[in-house]
C-alpha cells in the first residue's frame, strides 16, 4: 500500500504521524473511504463534499481543499497501480501542544493511503449476514465522519465475538445504523431507513440506493424503525461504499428468509449496474 503524508509519498509501512497530532491525542479528525473500481475512483466528489461539510461543521480552518485531495487521490491511484481497492483519507486539526481548545492558527495534517481490498464474499452477498442489535451510545453529530470510532469499534467487536458480521445500533428514537453501514428494512414492498440528520452518517451508498429505488418505482420512507418493526420486516439489508448491499439473514435470534428476498436483490443488482456505469 502507498501512503501520502503532508506532501510526501511513501510506503504505508513507513508512514509516520506526530505524537502530538490532535487526531492521535483527541480523535480531532475526519476521514473518508473512497472505492477504487476497475482502476477508477468511484463517487469521489460525493465523499469530498461530505468531508467539506464535516470540516465546516467542526470549525476546521486551512483544511486541504477537496480539489487538492482529489488530485492526490489520482496520484495515489496512478503511482500504486491499484485496480480494486480503497483510498483512505484523514485530515486532523494538526500537530500542536496538548490543549483542548483549537490551536491558533490551525494547520491540519493530511494522511492518505491506497490499498487493494477484496470485495465481500459472494457467500455474504447472496446468502446474507448475521447481525445483532446494540445500544447507540454515540454523540449527537453522527452526520460528521469523525475518526472517533470507539463506540463503533466496541460494538463491531461485540458482534464479531457473537459470530455476527455487523451490529445494528438502536437509539431511543429507534434503529439508526450499523457500525460502518446504513440499515434498511423492507415491509410489504416499501423500503424503510433512518432519516438523515444528526443521528446517522449520510451514507453515499444509502443516497444512491434511494435514488435508484425512486427511479425504478420502489417506495422509500425515511423513519426510525423500532426494534420490533425491524424484527417484523420481510427483508433487511445493510449498505456501504466497500460492501455495497448485503442482505441480513439474522438479527439476534430472529431469522429472515433471504432466499425469498426480492426488493433487496433488485436494489443490489441496480447498484451493481450503476457502479459499472459511473466509475
Ligand atoms: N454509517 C457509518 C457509521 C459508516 O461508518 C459508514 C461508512 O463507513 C456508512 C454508514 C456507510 O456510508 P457510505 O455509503 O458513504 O460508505
Amino acid at each position: 500500500p502507498l501512503a501520502y503524508v503532508n506532501g510526501e509519498f511513501e510506503d504505508l509501512e513507513n508512514a509516520k504521524v506526530d505524537a502530538l497530532d490532535r487526531g492521535f491525542i483527541y480523535g480531532d479528525g475526519l476521514y473518508e473511504v473512497v472505492a477504487i473500481y476497475g482502476g477508477k475512483l468511484y463517487q469521489i466528489d460525493e465523499h469530498l463534499e461530505r468531508y467539506k461539510n464535516g470540516a465546516e461543521e467542526m470549525l476546521f480552518e486551512n483544511y486541504p481543499a477537496p480539489e487538492e485531495i482529489k488530485k492526490i487521490s489520482h496520484e495515489l491511484l496512478e503511482k500504486s497501480g491499484i485496480k480494486e481497492g480503497i483510498i483512505y483519507l484523514e485530515v486532523t486539526r494538526g500537530t500542536a501542544p496538548r490543549k483542548h481548545s483549537f490551536p491558533e492558527p490551525q494547520k491540519p495534517n493530511l494522511f492518505m493511503f491506497a490499498k487493494e481490498a477484496p470485495r465481500p464474499d459472494a457467500e455474504f452477498k447472496n446468502n446474507g449476514i448475521k447481525t445483532i442489535l446494540v445500544p447507540d451510545e454515540r454523540w449527537n453529530r453522527c452526520n460528521v465522519k469523525s475518526i472517533n470510532l470507539l463506540p463503533n469499534c466496541f460494538y463491531k467487536e461485540k458482534a464479531n465475538r457473537e459470530g455476527a458480521y455487523e451490529a445494528i445500533q438502536v437509539h431511543r428514537l429507534g434503529v439508526t445504523e450499523g457500525t460502518s453501514t446504513n440499515v434498511f428494512g423492507v415491509k410489504d414492498g416499501v423500503v424503510y431507513t433512518a432519516p438523515t440528520g444528526q443521528r446517522i452518517l449520510p451514507g453515499i451508498t444509502r443516497d444512491t440506493i434511494l435514488k435508484l429505488a425512486d427511479r425504478i418505482g420502489i417506495k422509500v420512507v425515511e423513519k426510525f424503525l423500532s426494534p420490533e418493526e425491524l424484527y417484523n420486516c420481510d427483508e433487511v439489508f445493510i449498505s456501504s461504499t466497500t460492501i455495497k448491499i448485503l442482505p441480513v439473514k439474522q438479527i439476534d435470534q430472529v431469522t429472515f428468509p433471504v432466499s425469498d428476498y426480492k426488493t433487496t436483490f433488485v436494489l443490489q443488482e441496480e447498484l451493481e449496474k450503476y457502479t459499472l456505469e459511473n466509475r
